[in-house]
């Protein structure tokens, strides 16, 4: 098999390459993970804990490289240059989280329904875990997943995407440096064929990318009777009632709509706001748009980066046209911007739109910010939940409270009030569903995410005498 060029965000022109794993270089991948995973398992959570101690060691001495690789690969985000800090809290943290998290799983009891058997637990864990990841926020969203799953115990065989396959690398010499850990996690380069060889490889998948692509990946999984674990898109709401502090409203939706380029799955696609303070809002959040600098310059400097993968740029634009033809207005930003060989976008705020329109209904994943205005909040309610997707939604009123009643009756798994883009403060707490196309399976943070990776066993002891079936009789028979 050939090689595949990768694209520098900032440039258009490909200064890297990859070569796609082929079916065989995947199946002797896994079975050398598979080899070494009893061992990894039989660790325990305090043996593998010490190993990926050590891990967290590599990862600190080369953060600043690591951030870097993420910055080549994405074009510049804000958040990239911190991946390497992000790994080592991630690591941390189930330092701390993964023992306890096997303590809550341990059953050891009388049964309540046959009080004679006793009942203990064991949790055994997934040999082989696959994680398919996206190209936005390439390091993060591979290793929500599979971090947790070394920790649970199994082995994981990680398939990057084509677009950002960098800093999986970097990483990677970071695993290299530590010999169990590198026994139990590989990777393998590729496009789509790649994801579904390991696929047909894996006890379990998770997956973070595309509704489309999610479909195939369940119905992969499906053929193969494994479980799923899909992480998908997003069209996110931020409902502005008509009490809202406006500063605060228009810094929290424009900050979480044009963030790493709108490239997030939590970002604010959509905004409704009371009509009363509809045109005040929109000329507030216009003018904060207009200081948003971009970074073609300087990848460290300004607010906002070229987009990741430059076709997006295309998807994008098509939102804005057909918004257009259909009735909008663009009162900033909406056109593509070509500098120096990279797309970017500046915020485009558009009013005047309507659900027919695809920028209301579609994932953007553009620095969008389309506003519509409600009349009352059962109509803002009914439009925020009028979509296929339910990943989180924002809502910023005059109080706290306020804002709660408005959220409790919002369809989505992570609900930010008074502010928007706060999915980073429920890490290690809680994790959430998603509603409708934006996910499917176990939450993916928090401990109970542990859970995905481990199956759980019964064993049932008999301490008392054992039945006589002579002595069973039907009801009214024999008494
Ligand atoms: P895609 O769905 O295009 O790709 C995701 C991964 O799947 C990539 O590694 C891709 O490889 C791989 N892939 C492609 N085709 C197949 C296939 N047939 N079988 C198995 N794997 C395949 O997503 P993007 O990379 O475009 O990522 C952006 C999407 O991710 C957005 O929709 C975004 O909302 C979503 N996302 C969701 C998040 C969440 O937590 N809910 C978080 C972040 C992003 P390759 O790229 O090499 O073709």
């Amino acid at each position: 098999m050939g090689t595949l060029d990768v694209i520098n965000p900032r440039t258009g022109q490909a200064d890297h390459t990859i070569k796609p794993a082929s079916c065989e270089e995947v199946a002797g991948k896994a079975a050398a993970l598979r080899e070494a995973q009893p061992a990894w398992e039989a660790m325990g959570v305090e043996g593998r804990c010490g190993v990926m101690a050590r891990w967290l060691g590599a990862v600190k001495a080369r953060a600043a490289d690591i951030g870097e690789a993420d910055a080549h690969d994405t074009g510049g985000c804000h958040t990239s240059y911190l991946q390497g800090f992000i790994t080592m809290g991630n690591i941390g943290g189930w330092l701390e989280d993964a023992p306890k998290a096997f303590a809550a799983l341990e059953y050891d009891e009388m049964s309540p329904s046959m009080p004679s058997v006793r009942v203990q637990s064991q949790v055994v864990a997934f040999p082989l875990v696959g994680v398919i990841s996206p190209w936005n926020a390439p390091l993060m969203l591979a290793l929500l997943d599979a971090i947790p799953a070394l920790f649970a115990g199994c082995a994981v065989l990680l398939k990057p995407s084509e677009i950002t396959p960098r800093v999986i690398e970097t990483l990677f010499e970071t695993v290299r440096e530590v010999p169990e850990l590198a026994s139990v996690f590989d990777y393998v380069t590729g496009a789509g064929e790649v994801g579904q060889a390991v696929i047909g490889e894996a006890d379990t998948i998770c997956f973070t990318g595309s509704v489309p692509t999610g479909r195939k990946v369940a119905v992969a999984c499906a053929e193969r009777l494994i479980p799923c674990h899909l992480e998908l898109g997003g069209k996110d709401p931020c409902i502005v009632t008509e009490t809202a502090d406006l500063e605060r409203a228009a810094t929290a939706v424009l900050r979480g709509a044009v963030y790493a380029t709108g490239q997030v799955c939590y970002s604010v696609e959509r905004v409704y706001v009371h009509e009363s303070i509809h045109d005040a809002f929109v000329a507030l959040l216009v003018e904060k748009a207009g200081d948003v600098r971009l970074n073609a310059d300087d990848p460290r400097a300004g607010h906002i980066g070229p987009f990741t993968h430059g076709p997006q740029a295309d998807i994008v634009a098509g939102h804005i046209a057909d918004a257009v033809e259909k009735g909008a207005r663009v009162l900033c930003g909406g056109q593509i911007e070509e500098i120096g060989g990279g797309r970017y976008l500046r915020p485009t705020v558009l009013t005047g739109v309507s659900h027919d329109m695809a920028i209301m209904q579609d994932e953007t994943f553009g620095p969008t910010i389309p506003v519509m205005a409600y009349a009352d909040t059962e109509e803002a309610v009914r439009l925020a939940n009028d979509t296929n997707f339910g990943l989180t939604a924002s809502v910023i009123a005059g109080t706290a409270e306020e804002a709660e009643a408005i959220g409790r009756q919002l369809n989505a798994g992570g609900i930010f009030l008074q502010d928007t883009f706060l999915t980073f403060a429920k890490m290690r707490t809680f994790g959430s569903d998603s509603f409708g196309w934006s996910g499917h399976g176990s939450p993916r943070i928090g401990p109970e995410s542990l859970r995905r990776f481990l199956r759980r066993k019964s064993l049932l002891t008999q301490t008392g005498e054992v039945a006589d079936i002579r002595n069973d009789h039907h009801l009214g028979e024999g008494a």
